[in-house]
């Protein structure tokens, strides 16, 4: 490779993308290497099922990305990235009643909520009123906040398991459900320390944008940072797995939007025997199921409110989620799994062709099985959305092992980076001061293994580039 590097970066997810480009941003020259043909990692969009129907490989909705500080900061849209947004973030389908739903406005939520009105506005008017820059201070590696008391607040509710939290604040099943489907996105049982705070952090998200796709696909996200990237100067190469550090480039640091299993196999020989050894205590957690449709019309909702949603949380009442959740965390399928289902087309044409839609679905499942849970996963849609098989016109499932086929980074089909626990939260891949460096002063994780962990927000790949600048600025590497 012509010209000296400062940094190269291995991996195109969104944090490696995020870590370049905040790298060239900064006036040091990156190159990118990248093992898939596509830059994107975990945010892509392929032709998965019938010609003309656009699916999200993996990320499909996106809070995170259009909450994230770092991807707000970019200039994303002059690179071809809009966010498409529903009226509903989430729609939350119960057997009984109309489906609880979560929209912008903290009132009109509430006001679905009976009785438990009051407690919900009491408890997200005091987040929402600090907003987006409460949001920033949730969303890092731990540090002193910008907003002491209203994060002294959220730890306060947050530390507890969503079952306490949702059970202590909330009298009657629509509340609880609706913070429980959104703790489920901590992929841990629901009786963990900390779930309540996923789930918090989930539904304020929701009053702070309406869950977006992107239009055009998840793919664009990842393909706006790449030209970004570009314009600054940096350097992407596709199609070159790497094995071992003898194979990159000669740069002054080396940055790794990897899992910890594959920072130790490809660096194993630049890395001491005691760091190795805590890099293979990580946890990797859970693993998912996921299911794509071609679809001949919308899902035929029972209640209809649910097809304004991107997002639709299928399972039922908290204690339904709870037994679901926890069954994967002990070698476990659930017949009944909490399935996470979105309708990205709904609200971007370009998804589908005209009068046809895509589905979109995952349950969770023990690390790397190979449990076929397609039947599972359409019986749960089926029970809210009766005739759902008839409108499927094809399918295609990916399990745990396809999806580390197509992402060796996503280890037994786990999707997060890692278990989000209270000893991984802040703490990945290992206890240290600067999760984001190895005790090779050369070498950096900037994966979803590092804080904040999973999701399509660019973070870790922020913090990973500015633990790595700051080595490059002192010049001692
Ligand atoms: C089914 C599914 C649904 C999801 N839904 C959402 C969602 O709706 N919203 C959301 O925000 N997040 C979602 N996520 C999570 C999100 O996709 C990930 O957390 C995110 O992609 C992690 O980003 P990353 O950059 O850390 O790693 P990755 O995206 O995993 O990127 C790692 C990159 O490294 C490359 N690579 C791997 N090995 C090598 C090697 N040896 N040499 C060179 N390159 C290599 C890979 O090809 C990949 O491009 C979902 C994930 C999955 C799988």
């Amino acid at each position: 490779m012509a010209g000296k590097l400062d940094a190269v970066v291995v991996g195109a997810g969104p944090n490696g993308l995020a870590a370049a480009v905040a790298l060239a941003q900064q006036g040091f020259a990156v190159a990118l290497i990248e093992a898939h043909a596509q830059v994107g990692g975990g945010t892509r969009t392929a032709e998965l099922t019938l010609p003309g129907f656009h699916h999200d490989v993996c990320s499909a909705v996106h809070p995170l990305g259009e909450l994230s500080p770092f991807f707000s900061s970019l200039p994303l849209d002059q690179h071809g990235l809009s966010w498409a947004h529903p009226p509903l973030s989430i729609a939350h389908p119960l057997d009984d009643g109309p489906c609880v739903v979560l929209e912008r406005s903290v009132a009109a939520t509430a006001d679905g909520l009976g009785a438990d009105a009051h407690a919900y506005r009491r408890l997200m008017d005091g987040f929402v009123r600090v907003g987006k820059p409460l949001f920033a201070d949730m969303f890092g590696p731990l540090r002193i906040p910008r907003h002491p008391f209203a994060m002294a607040r959220f730890g306060f509710y947050g530390v507890r398991s969503a079952v306490r939290l949702t059970r202590g604040l909330f009298a009657q099943p629509r509340a609880r459900a609706l913070i429980a489907g959104c703790a489920a996105h901590s992929i841990m049982p629901l009786d963990r320390l900390l779930t309540g705070a996923v789930g918090l952090l989930f539904a304020f998200s929701g009053h702070l944008c309406d869950w977006p796709v992107a239009r055009g696909g998840s793919g664009a996200i990842a393909e706006a940072l790449a030209s970004y990237l570009r314009s600054l100067g940096g350097r992407i190469i596709t199609g070159q797995r790497v094995a071992s550090l003898r194979e990159l480039p000669a740069a002054r640091a080396y940055l790794f939007d990897l899992s910890p299993r594959q920072l130790s196999q490809i660096a194993a020989d630049a890395l001491p025997a005691g760091y190795l050894k805590r890099l293979s205590r990580y946890r990797y957690g859970p693993g998912v199921f996921k299911l794509d449709w071609a679809l001949s019309g919308p899902i035929p909702w029972r209640d209809p409110t649910c097809a304004r949603a991107s997002t639709v949380h299928v399972g039922g009442t908290l204690e339904e989620l709870a037994a679901s959740e926890a069954a994967p965390f002990r070698g476990e399928h659930h017949e009944r799994p909490f399935v996470l289902c979105c309708q990205q087309s709904h609200f971007d044409d370009t998804r589908a062709p005209a009068g046809r839609h895509t589905g979109y679905a995952y349950c969770h499942v023990p690390f790397g099985s190979t449990v076929d849970m397609t039947d599972a996963i359409e019986r749960q849609i089926e029970r809210f959305a009766p005739g759902f098989r008839d409108v499927i016109l094809a399918r295609k499932a990916h399990g745990p092992a396809d999806l580390e086929r197509y992402n060796e980074a996503f280890v037994g089909g786990v999707i997060a980076g890692g278990q989000s626990d209270w000893t991984q939260l802040f703490t990945r891949p290992v206890v240290r001061l600067d999760p984001y460096s190895t005790p090779n002063p050369r070498l950096f994780l900037c994966s979803a293994a590092t804080p904040p962990g999973g999701g399509v927000h660019g973070v870790s790949g922020y913090y990973g580039a500015q633990s790595a600048a700051r080595a490059l600025r002192r010049g001692k590497i």
